[in-house]
């Protein structure tokens, strides 16, 4: 799972031939949207790793590259002919074409529901992973008629084809058989070159799962990696298949935890059971019992591929998706801090400058905003998880049912904020963090405003703005800056942070639709500035400057 996601929504299934005689021609706006990608140099410190790992790193990029074609071919069967021929053409707008189909990795928009941006031509709904024209109903009635196809049919690890007449599912191994197997190779020569025990053995099983198309041993061995090289190289999300959601892309992030983040990171998960007794809620509600969470590692990419590296940029993921491995391992949240950081940079700032008050804006700092988002993963962990109302077993998620991952999010941002001055207090983190905090927080509620009242996330900071407002924790200055109000920022954030993790508590489904009903509209003072903003950057394309010459 992706971490902000933006959900595709794709468009009726219509069909266009890629016939000869095609001449291109590009939307009109073409240049406007590939302004939307800024492009950041990604860097990071390689100093602390041996020169046997910054061989094996060499080769995870090399396999990465590859992965690469993979997912083109995934995302579109035509994606190689277009390359040729968006290459060769010229004409008003087909540079910045170019640039844009290098960042999206396939002709279709992902800001804009996947539309195509080279006119004439039709995303077919299920991309390349099943025949062009195929509609559901047929795959249905197909596998009504053949019950024994449907595993293989529905398996996120096949590519359904046509052949003479008939429909069959072909595995991604023997289907894109010599791009995987030359990525194989050089997973075997980074294993080959590790002195790490674990990635070793990922890397190798991992290898014989391209082949194979059974992740389940390498997605085990993936939990155990422990050492400061982090690599996601596979087919893992299906968000491309719009036709059933069933097939996995291929994506690679090759990443390098430093040791200074490293170290942090562990003294912060040491303070979880305080953290959890420190909560503003009686003893009862609290999860005091709670086993060891799922792993959270902070690492830098270093290189990204596939799926990963197509449209926009992710900030961290939670994997792998296997049930059956989530159940015996949990799962693992990898966050990637040089591309928050390019992140802060290319939009946050900026935002920052537009909301809020001008002698403020000097006062945000991204070493605070890292550890705003690395406290909101940690806090999701904390809290009410499993219920027992009036003697029945239960799940917060159940009982809130669709309002569960809106006030979520509200929680895990306000208690993100809540522990972070507890921590300061222990001593755990330093004034520096914690004194441009109220900037920060206020400049990073508007960071999610593109994504609407739809999406969780947006929905979540939606509901935080307004509390803070009414409780005058926030101020808007007479010239519509926000402005958070120092003095009653913490005991306001408490007080949300209590009405939130009440309502888990209860499980209190009929008090979030209250408190979403009161808090859920987005203020016109709001809607006021978030006009304010087109111009600033969507999102960045990254340049990864050790392995990309530009
Ligand atoms: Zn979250």
């Amino acid at each position: 799972m992706r971490w902000p996601m933006i959900t595709a929504c794709l468009s009726a299934c219509l069909f266009a031939a890629w016939g000869a005689g095609f001449s291109l021609s590009i939307v009109p706006d073409i240049e406007a949207r590939r302004k939307q990608f800024v492009t950041k140099t990604l860097a990071t410190d390689l100093s602390s790793l041996a020169p046997a790992e910054r061989r094996t790193l060499e080769h995870l990029v090399a396999a990465s590259r590859l992965i690469h074609e993979v997912f083109r071919l995934q995302a579109w069967r035509g994606n190689p002919e277009l390359a040729t021929r968006l290459a060769a053409a010229d004409g008003p707008g087909i540079a910045a074409a170019r640039e844009y189909y290098r960042i999206m990795a396939k002709p279709w928009d992902e800001l804009r529901h996947e539309e195509p941006f080279v006119q004439g031509l039709v995303r077919p709904p299920g991309a390349g992973f099943y025949p062009e024209d195929l509609t559901k109903a047929e795959f249905e009635s197909w596998i009504a008629e053949h019950p024994a196809d449907r595993a293989a049919f529905e398996s996120p690890t096949t590519v359904v084809v046509r052949r003479d007449g008939k429909l069959a599912a072909v595995g991604y191994g023997a289907h894109y058989r010599d791009l995987l197997t030359r990525a194989g190779e050089e997973l075997r020569r980074a294993a080959a070159a590790t002195g790490n025990a674990s990635l070793r053995t990922f890397l190798e099983k991992r290898a014989a799962a391209f082949l194979s198309d059974d992740y389940f041993d390498s997605d085990m061995a993936w939990m155990d990696l422990d050492g400061a090289i982090e690599v996601v190289i596979g087919p893992y999300e299906t968000y491309e298949d719009g036709l059933f959601g069933y097939k996995a892309a291929f994506e690679s992030f090759v990443c390098v935890a430093q040791p200074a983040d490293s170290k942090r990171l562990a003294k912060y998960k040491g303070e979880l059971p305080f953290f959890e007794k420190n909560l503003p809620i009686p003893d009862e509600h609290k999860n005091l019992g709670r086993g060891s969470a799922s792993p959270i590692r902070v690492a830098d990419v270093v290189f990204s591929a596939g799926d990963a590296r197509s449209g926009v940029q992710t900030l961290a993921f939670n994997l792998p998706n296997d049930e059956r491995v989530r159940e015996a391992k949990g799962s693992k949240k990898v966050l990637l801090k040089n591309m928050m950081q390019a992140k802060y940079e290319a939009i946050l700032a900026p935002i920052a400058q537009r909301v809020l008050a001008p002698g403020d804006v000097g006062r945000l700092d991204f070493d605070s905003y890292f550890h705003f988002i690395l406290f909101h993963e940690l806090s999701h962990g904390l809290g009410p998880g499993r219920l027992t109302l009036s003697g029945r077993s239960t799940e917060v998620r159940l009982e809130l049912k669709e309002l569960y991952s809106a006030i979520e999010e509200a929680k895990a941002d306000v208690l993100g904020v809540y522990n972070l001055y507890a921590a300061h207090d222990r001593k755990v983190v330093g004034s520096a963090i914690v004194d441009p905090l109220p900037y920060t927080y206020v400049a990073g509620l508007f960071r999610t405003a593109r994504f609407g009242v739809a999406e969780a996330h947006g929905l979540g900071v939606v509901l935080q703005t307004n509390v803070l407002l009414e409780k005058g924790a926030i101020a808007i200055t007479p010239d519509g800056h926000f402005r958070p109000v120092v003095e009653k920022f913490r005991g306001a954030i408490r007080d949300l942070a209590h009405e939130l993790l009440m309502i888990e508590a209860r499980g209190d489904y009929a008090g979030a639709k209250a408190f979403v009903a009161r808090y859920g509209t987005p203020p016109a003072a709001r809607r006021e500035r978030i006009a304010g903003l087109p111009d600033i950057p969507v999102d960045v394309d990254p340049h990864y400057a050790l392995y990309e010459k530009r």
